[in-house]
């Protein structure tokens, strides 16, 4: 059995190569890659891609499969992490036609080419067929890996994030409502209004850039190991725990911007830096959701970065690099200007205090187009635009800035969005555990984050993908998530602010 485990961890070492070749081709597109070099680049990237499938599928790794599967359960946590994210692969890979999977992604392209035209000229009507037609084969295919009793959205909810389920996300979005909502109104119907003006001082890119610098290694992003560049939209990409690198993109009025990117980055990073030398080498050693990866980013930028012991912190330091453009301001005035909230239409510009209630609106979407029942694709824009003025009081003018505004679903990703609320209500719930064993304010305000980084490196970071989100939660908690703490976070944050 030992001669059969080492053979199976090489051979997905085989696979990890190509991976970490896919993901350094991949970040060239984003940033570095000269134009003309897209159509061999995407060539060579296939090309390795088709391979990963080929030996994902392939006849050797049924053999590991079949030979490992009695097993299972008396091997040790490493391996059996290898055994379920190698066999999930398969039969993701076998169960489904192949020309169905071809059909699929014609359509998609053309699918999401056609999205592109709508957003733009306000055409759901231009765009309705294809989501349709969209709906239906995401249907089909996923009826492929259902499994006795299992219903279509948890297929899907689970791809996105292991063990997750339409019960617990219920549970967890009813919590999120029933806070939510009505602190928004408070927020709303508050006098209290902040000065963000200030904010708004002109700042030189190459100042930006070191600022970048100064705070990514002040939070504990290891530069000898990664690398910080520009890039359209923010992102981290790690091939290998010595090699990950992230974007950012500067705008010279708003130094936030970038601020706040390279924190949330940093929180991605620094939990791709620091996997545990037992799995370094093994493709289990990457983050291992995006829901987790999410906990991770949001922490730095949000429990951290948008926290008033930060601003305490980090003002004068801030300062240093800044002296006239911040000459009068207070910690208690960037924290106040950081933390801005109010109803939007935008899922990608709303604040810590409203993004949930988005996400919310789109996982319900979700839910009954995946129901029994279904939902008529044409009813989609109304629906829409009723959650979206219950939960946030706006109204939609248009589908521009109604259902049309985010690329998902053209590309078949039902059961994403979801995802998107987990990150902060993840980090929420840490830094509650974390509080009972440190005061976590007072070490941010002394600017000892390592301590902090240590904390989640030990319970989180060094584990890679070896536990499954729900495993990992109970392993340090002996708790799921839990909307409760996220509701709590926010009720004392934004009340502080503004009630
Ligand atoms: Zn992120």
């Amino acid at each position: 059995m030992e001669q059969v485990i080492k053979d199976f961890v090489d051979y997905l070492g085989e696979i990890r190569m190509y991976n970490q070749a896919v993901a350094v081709m991949s970040f060239d597109s984003s940033t570095i890659a000269p134009k003309g070099s897209i159509a061999a680049r995407a060539k060579r990237s296939g090309f390795f891609s088709q391979k990963i499938f080929e030996m994902s599928t392939s006849d050797e790794m049924k053999g590991f499969l079949e030979q490992l599967a009695p097993h299972v359960d008396t091997l040790d946590d490493i391996t059996k992490a290898h055994y379920r994210r190698a066999k999930k692969a398969y039969d993701n890979g076998t169960k489904i036609p192949a020309h169905l999977i071809k059909e699929f992604n014609e359509l998609k392209s053309k699918a999401n080419a056609v999205w592109d035209k709508a957003r733009k000229e306000n055409d759901f009507a231009a765009f309705a067929p294809y989501l349709e037609q969209v709906i239906a084969k995401t249907k089909e295919i996923a009826g492929y890996r259902l499994e006795e009793g299992q219903s279509l959205y948890n297929v899907l909810l689970d791809d996105f994030e292991e063990g997750m389920t339409m019960e617990a996300y219920d549970k967890f979005f009813g919590k999120l409502r029933e806070v939510i909502v009505p602190l928004l109104k408070t927020v709303v119907n508050s006098d209290k209004k902040y000065d963000t003006e200030f904010m708004k001082a002109f700042v030189a890119k190459d100042m930006q850039e070191k600022i970048s610098e100064f705070m990514a290694e002040k939070i504990g992003y290891d530069l000898d190991r990664g690398y910080i560049t520009e890039s359209t939209h923010p992102f981290c990409s790690g091939s290998h725990r010595t090699d990950v690198r992230i974007t950012t993109r500067y705008d010279e009025n708003d130094f936030a911007s970038s601020f706040y990117s390279v924190l949330h980055e940093c929180g991605h990073a620094i939990y791709e830096q620091s996997t545990s030398d037992e799995i370094a080498e093994t493709s289990l050693s990457r983050g291992i959701s995006s829901g987790i990866h999410e906990s991770q980013s949001r922490f730095y930028e949000n429990i951290i970065g948008r926290s008033l012991p930060f601003w305490k912190y980090i003002t004068d330091e801030l300062k240093t690099y800044l002296p006239e453009e911040f000459k009068n301001i207070t910690p208690q005035q960037f924290y106040e200007a950081a933390n801005q909230a109010k109803p939007s239409l935008i899922r990608v510009e709303a604040d810590e205090l409203t993004y949930s209630l988005h996400v919310m609106v789109r996982y319900e979407i979700e839910r009954m187009i995946f129901s029994e029942e279904g939902v008529d694709v044409n009813d989609l824009p109304r629906i829409w635009n009723e959650k979206i003025e219950e939960y946030l009081g706006v109204v939609p003018p248009n589908d521009t800035l109604g259902l049309l505004q985010d690329i998902h679903w053209s590309w078949g990703y039902f059961g994403y969005f979801p995802t998107y609320a987990l990150g902060s209500a993840y980090a929420a719930q840490f830094v509650a555990y974390m509080n009972k064993e440190m005061d976590v304010d007072a070490l941010i305000e002394k600017g000892d984050f390592a301590t902090i980084t240590a904390w989640l490196t030990d319970k989180i970071h060094r584990h890679g993908s070896v536990y499954t989100p729900t495993q990992l939660m109970e392993k340090m908690s002996g708790e799921q998530l839990n909307g409760e703490y996220y509701a709590a976070y926010l009720k004392k944050k934004f009340e502080g602010l503004f009630a």
